[in-house]
């Protein structure tokens, strides 16, 4: 089915490159007076492994650009509930209620309701421990836990 000559034909015309597979067929056509079309031409010159294609040349390995950074989360430190420290529990604490609570006395929550109870230097409110507790650096500012809040 295939002449030898119009295969060599066909092989040369398609590494020229410059020829699709329908101007193939269209050029054996015109000088065999045959009839193959663009499939039979694309078909057999895949079997013969022929490309007509012209080969790309060989774009430039695109460097990939590194991943955007993330947007940091906005820096949001753990907030200690407020209980954590109010209800720290204290050894020597005689957890008193408040019924039971007198002058010079502590009185620092030491649980729902009792509080510390020991006893408190003459004009204090809270015994020794509890002042220092009472006194600590605050974490944050109540302007900045109700910025928290509200945002
Ligand atoms: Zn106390």
């Amino acid at each position: 089915m295939w002449a030898q000559e119009v295969v060599d034909e066909m092989i040369s015309l398609a590494q020229a490159k410059t020829h699709s597979c329908a101007m193939i067929a269209d050029a054996l056509n015109a000088k065999f007076s045959t009839s193959y079309t663009r499939s039979a031409i694309a078909g057999k010159l895949h079997r013969l492994g022929v490309s007509t294609q012209k080969e790309e040349p060989k774009k430039k390995a695109v460097v990939a650009k590194p991943a955007p950074r993330p947007p940091r989360p906005l820096s949001s430190p753990v907030l200690q509930p407020v209980e954590d420290i109010a209800l720290a529990p204290s050894p020597d604490a005689l957890n008193v209620t408040m019924m039971q609570l007198e002058k010079r006395m502590c009185k620092w929550p030491t649980d729902t309701d009792l509080y510390c109870g020991r006893h408190t230097e003459f004009g204090q409110s809270y015994c020794n421990v509890h002042r220092k507790a009472g006194t600590m650096p605050a974490r944050y500012s109540v302007r900045q836990l109700v910025g928290r809040i509200r945002r």
